[in-house]
């Protein structure tokens, strides 16, 4: 299975991550039903121009001259970020983390099989796909809908609105920069930080040919499952398809799978409405990304969400809820040191039904809902729940063990407390919140903060 990663300009936002658990949780189902799943996800760190055109800036060359850093410190640092957010909404990691940067040999492997293909020419400014050479282009979608000159923007040289780049130029017809410097004194000419030699001349990989090039590579040429958001149904995938499958003569994909957008407030995520909220902004509000995990679930990922902060609320309310109701059931085989197997199978079966059924993820938390009210003993109860939450990655065992503890070892007055200086803390009292930490420290007890929040033991 591979997925389309990040690119590493930005921050990833909320809208991505939906993208990325969609992904996450089909690996969960297919590994509950026995599949082995090599996971394959990229990086993309390089040459991804603003437009799907093919034109306009590289957005890293950009974001870097923005923050007066270098491209490769603007990669290194949002790829660190992504991967702690990535982290913290507990999504499985890939098998395979591939960067575009590593494999460019790949690529200009992949664009030299495909001109030895007769699927390519060459313009002033780069190597392009010929996408009239490929009849079954654009199967995937309603290519009909996409109008030269509206998402694709007119390009004089291509032969045709659809064709894409494999290949960029750094500079004008593939020739180098002093080339071009001896024949113009033109100081505007500026150079670019990534760039690599080809056989065609200095430049950067096309976006999409990462995608075909990493993936084929440690999957195969043909693979079962790729996944990415709604989006990339209309340009990146299609030609995905085509330069695969131009290079190789096989069927590239199975099945791909695509996760419908997230809106905020009924609108588009845009930085001009300055909605483009990240897992960070969400943090520092005191929000549990956990909770953000549940909201996504509560959504199929097919449909369109809309994101609001009161359904955030009500999600993270739900959340604990959910955590502290199972805090409260005991496995007696626990504690009598006897491991007894039983489950619900009736509810368990209910639940991966529904999964089974497109990732009905919402009828599976629903199952979930029925086990936690049910009346039925608490041991086989917290083992049907442990097991389900497998699947939705909601750390339920550990959480909800936190607090079992935390509730045996910390007398009333003591969590009171601690909870008293959270409050502190989240309305930026730091002082008073030092002081009470002062005071719970000399009651015997160290107080240190975590990721998942203040951990409190006895001295
Ligand atoms: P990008 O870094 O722009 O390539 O996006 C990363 C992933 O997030 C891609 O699979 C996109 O299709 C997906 N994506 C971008 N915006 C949204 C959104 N608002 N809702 C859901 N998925 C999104
Ligand atoms: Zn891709």
């Amino acid at each position: 299975m591979y997925t389309c990663g990040p690119t590493v300009y930005q921050f990833a936002h909320i809208g991505n991550f939906r993208a990325y658990t969609t992904a996450d949780l089909l690996v969960r189902v297919l590994q509950y039903n026995g599949y082995e799943v090599k996971f394959v996800m990229n990086i993309t760190d390089v040459g991804h121009l603003v437009s799907d055109a093919d034109t306009g800036e590289d957005k890293l060359e950009k974001s870097a001259k923005k923050e007066g850093k270098n491209v490769w410190e603007v990669a290194e640092f949002y790829t660190d970020a992504f991967l702690k957010d990535y982290d913290a909404l507990n999504l499985t990691k890939p098998t395979v983390l591939c960067k575009a940067t590593d494999h460019i040999k790949e690529q200009v492997d992949l664009i030299k099989r495909l001109e030895e293909k007769g699927f390519t020419y060459k313009t002033s400014d780069g190597i392009y796909f010929d996408t009239s050479k490929f009849p079954t282009y654009g199967q995937l979608s309603s290519l009909d809908q996409i109008k030269e000159g509206a998402r694709v923007e007119i390009n004089d040289e291509k032969k045709n609105p659809r064709d894409f780049a494999l290949w960029k130029f750094s500079y004008q017809d593939g020739k180098s920069r002093g080339e071009i410097l001896k024949q113009v004194q033109d100081d505007s000419l500026e150079k670019r930080q990534m760039e690599w030699k080809s056989p065609w001349g200095v430049g950067f990989p096309g976006w999409h040919i990462e995608c075909s090039a990493m993936s084929m590579k440690y999957l195969g040429e043909s693979f079962d499952i790729h996944t990415g958001g709604v989006d990339h149904k209309e340009i990146h995938h299609p030609n995905e398809i085509a330069q695969s499958e131009a290079a190789t003569g096989k069927k590239f994909v199975n099945y791909w799978i695509h996760t419908a957008f997230m809106q905020v407030n009924g609108q588009k995520m845009s930085k001009s409405l300055n909605n483009t909220y990240t897992l960070y902004d969400l943090e520092k509000e005191g929000y549990d990304m956990l909770a953000l995990r549940y909201l996504y679930l509560q959504t199929h990922y097919r449909q369109e969400m809309n994101f609001t902060f009161e359904s955030l609320d009500a999600a993270q309310n739900a959340y604990k809820k959910l955590v502290i109701d199972i805090s409260r059931f005991e496995d007696p085989s626990v504690s009598s040191g006897q491991v007894r197997p039983g489950i619900f199978e009736d509810f368990e079966k209910r639940f991966f039904d529904a999964l089974n059924e497109d990732l009905n993820t919402s009828k599976a938390l629903a199952v979930l809902w029925e086990v936690v009210k049910s009346s039925y003993p608490s041991g086989p109860k917290l083992r049907t729940i442990f097991k389900m939450d497998r699947v939705l990655g909601l750390n339920l065992q550990e959480l909800s063990h936190q607090i079992r503890n935390a509730q045996q070892i910390l007398p009333g007055h003591v969590q009171q407390m601690v909870e008293e200086r959270q409050h502190l803390r989240k309305l930026r009292k730091f002082n008073a919140a030092d002081q009470i930490r002062a005071k719970i420290e000399k009651l015997g007890y160290e107080l240190e903060d975590t990721k998942k929040g203040p951990k409190v033991t006895k001295k």
